[in-house]
């Protein structure tokens, strides 16, 4: 629709959302099974755990099922789950906040700290959700530059910069750790180091969608951090390792008087029922963890020698997807790959038009890839 259509009701949408760029998400298989006509489509598009969840949670939702509560409204207040997180990270329950997945903390930090006036920032190409959630509520976005190519961490974050451009505007900043959608990471030095030059009243969200793909000698101690650093929020999601994408929890851990500041905008029941059970039964689980982070690290370095046989560059990762570069528009690539029904992510909408990124499958799926890739570069 082209401005000159729009309605007064339009304009009189709130200033941030009416330049808003909503979240594209990746197309969803049935889509384009029908499109196809076939129906082993595989998605390597949204980084979930190939695995699905493991057997603890499906036993726990067949019984949560059986006894029928879904009529009630789940626990707003998500008493069991908030203890089994403060028992696994040794923090007090009055420090965590659940969310409908982690985006839900991401936004609820945007909506406390943000406002136009301020300023949010976060790395070129990190997550596509930090801009959505700045421009919704009217603050400005300092997007600072990334690492360059040929930097040991290509496209990553770059730390001192985003010390240098802090300001008193900055109310908020985002860093990704793993960062999507590039896999690249920090070291726990330069966080610390970054975090002791942040002023006391600037929030710093540290995401960790990733964290259970880091290798533990990369790990920055996010627990000891939220005591050193009061003005620290980390985030974690059910969605990722532990397989729950669809059902959607995630936390956040910081102050009590930050999550009590957070717990004000989230919605009564933000979390159902049926996610507050399996989140539980998931960090039950830890041998379904390590099962898939042991598939994920295998099935990676098996795809990293193969497409760097294939002359592809590929970035460095600690996470559970590879982004790729041909050195041309990926455009066509991804639509060969869509007509051998597979669906991986287009990097056009985060500036990266050159890239692919693709989630790393079980081995049957990688080899579906692999064989596909091949077939349409050589056309
Ligand atoms: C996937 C992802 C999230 C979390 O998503 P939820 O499903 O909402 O928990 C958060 N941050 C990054 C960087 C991600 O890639």
């Amino acid at each position: 629709m082209s401005a000159t259509d729009r309605s007064p009701l339009f304009e009189r949408a709130a200033q941030g959302v009416r330049g808003l760029h909503p979240y594209e998400p990746g197309m969803p298989i049935d889509e384009l099974q029908r499109r196809l006509g076939v129906a082993d489509v595989i998605k390597l598009a949204s980084n979930e755990n190939p695995l699905g969840p493991g057997d603890k949670v499906r036993a726990a939702l067949a019984e949560s099922i059986d006894q029928s509560n879904l009529g009630l409204y789940p626990d707003g207040g998500g008493f069991r789950l908030k203890q089994r997180i403060s028992r696994f990270h040794d923090i007090e329950p009055g420090r965590i906040t659940l969310g409908n997945g982690s985006n839900d903390i991401l936004e609820f930090s945007a909506r406390v700290f943000l406002n136009p006036g301020r300023a949010a920032m976060f790395s070129a190409y990190a997550f596509a959700v930090y801009p959505i959630v700045t421009q919704a509520q009217g603050a400005r976005a300092i997007v600072v530059p990334a690492r360059p190519p040929d930097d040991a961490m290509p496209y990553g974050h770059d730390l001192e910069a985003f010390a240098k451009a802090l300001d008193d505007e900055v109310a908020l900043v985002f860093i990704a750790n793993p960062n999507n959608p590039t896999g690249t990471w920090l070291t726990p030095d330069s966080i610390e180091a970054f975090l002791a030059r942040v002023r006391p009243h600037t929030l710093v969200v540290l995401d960790e969608a990733y964290q259970e793909y880091l290798d533990p000698d990369l790990r920055p101690d996010s627990r000891g951090l939220l005591d050193r650093y009061p003005n620290l929020v980390v985030t974690r999601t059910f969605s990722k390792t532990y397989g729950l994408a669809s059902l959607r929890a995630g936390y956040g851990l910081s102050s009590p008087e930050i999550a009590d500041l957070l717990n004000r905008v989230r919605q009564p029941f933000n979390v159902n029922s049926l996610a507050l059970l399996a989140a539980e039964a998931a960090l039950d689980d830890q041998a379904h963890v390590e099962r898939s982070v042991a598939l994920n690290t295998a099935q990676m370095l098996r795809l990293r020698k193969e497409l760097e046989a294939m002359k592809l560059t590929i970035l460095p990762s600690q996470a559970n997807f590879l982004t790729i570069g041909f050195g041309c528009d990926s455009a066509p690539i991804h639509q060969g790959l869509l007509e051998r029904g597979l669906i991986v992510r287009p990097m056009g909408s985060y500036g990266l038009p050159q890239f692919l990124r693709v989630t790393v499958g079980t081995e049957a799926q990688n080899t579906r890839f692999l064989d596909a890739l091949k077939a349409v570069l050589a056309r």
